[in-house]
């Protein structure tokens, strides 16, 4: 099979007849052979409904339905599980996203030889409040991750190799951030297509502006994760050990000079009336928590399921 569509939805029912007809006609007027993965996430309308009439008369039309709302992620994840084709397309249901970009992504993936090619909408129709914060959403996204060319994360249009999304698990709310986990898993191909946007025709849009406070959130768990998720006594062990050290020598510090003044007949203090003593015990005592922080970390990276799972491209 060349192609499948992955298309995640939540009460989307008005834009899915529309949708469906509109990947048909692009897949017919290509002579692609593919499917059209509907994921149903918990809708509370007519969606599931409309998918199981659209599968009578089309069955390229595959649908999976969630017993409760989980969330755009966990719906991407369970498509890709099923997904057959060799080029795997994610598309939004709310008709934003333009089916006449699948044969260009296609074409990218099977002859530009990318592992993965995120749509950049260029010329947004969202509302400003959404536009803005999305530029700097974007603009530390590419710092931290790394990919420098992408403009545009969180697209919902996107192609994949299979590979890719075989090799990949999407949870909790990380779909902003599939060509990082697909980078971590190391497919360095990633390019961009400048795609065409539309406003939202139907229904509302499912994501308020709590996105941009947990997107930061999931970011900054990720780097954390890539970084030093194997190996956490690297960074606790490592701030651990340099805290007790300063702490240890401030402590010496304090205790000398007592017993220098001591020995030469100069007035002294009380070692606990020194401001130096209590932020020498105050290191001591956080640089052992992180010490004993990375130490359990690394126990609990030891056990972990995936410690030896590697990514491996070929075998001969
Ligand atoms: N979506 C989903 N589960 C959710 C929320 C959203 O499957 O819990 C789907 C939604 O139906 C749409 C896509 O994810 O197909 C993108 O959502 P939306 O258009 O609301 O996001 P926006 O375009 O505002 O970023
Ligand atoms: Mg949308």
């Amino acid at each position: 099979m060349d192609i499948s569509v992955i298309v995640p939805l939540y009460n989307e029912d008005e834009s899915l007849p529309e949708l469906e007809a509109w990947i048909r006609r692009v897949m017919e007027a290509n002579g692609f052979s593919y499917e059209i993965i509907f994921v149903n996430d918990g809708s509370t309308d007519r969606s599931w409904q409309v998918i199981t009439e659209l599968q009578k008369q089309n069955h390229n039309v595959k649908g999976v339905c969630f017993r409760r709302n989980y969330g755009k992620s966990p719906a991407l994840n369970v498509g890709f599980e099923r997904a057959a084709g060799n080029v795997v397309i994610t598309m939004d249901a709310d008709l934003q996203d333009s089916p006449d970009e699948i044969p260009e992504l296609y074409r990218m993936i099977t002859e530009e030889g990318y592992d993965l090619v995120s749509g950049w909408k260029q010329k947004r129709y969202d509302p400003l409040s959404k536009t803005i914060p999305t530029k700097l959403f974007n603009a530390t996204a590419r710092k931290v991750s790394g990919i420098h060319n992408l403009h545009d994360f969180n697209c919902g249009l996107k192609a994949y190799r299979k590979d890719v999304v075989k090799n990949i698990e999407v949870y909790g709310e990380m779909h902003r951030y599939i060509p990082y986990l697909a980078k971590n898993a190391g497919f360095s191909r990633i390019g961009e297509k400048v795609v065409h946007h539309q406003a939202r025709k139907y229904g509302k849009t499912k994501f308020g502006l709590n996105r941009f406070v947990n997107g930061y959130l999931d970011l900054l768990s990720l780097w954390f994760i890539s970084t030093f998720g194997g190996k956490p006594m690297h960074i606790f062990g490592f701030l651990g050990s340099i805290m007790f050290l300063i702490g240890f020598i401030a402590a010496i510090v304090v205790g000398a000079m007592k017993i220098y003044a001591l020995n030469h007949g100069m007035p002294y203090r009380l070692v606990t009336e020194s401001p130096y003593f209590y932020i020498a015990l105050t290191m001591m005592l956080l640089g052992s928590q992180f010490f004993l922080a990375g130490f359990i970390g690394e126990l609990v990276a030891r056990n972990a399921a995936g410690r030896n799972d590697y990514q491996i491209r070929e075998e001969i």
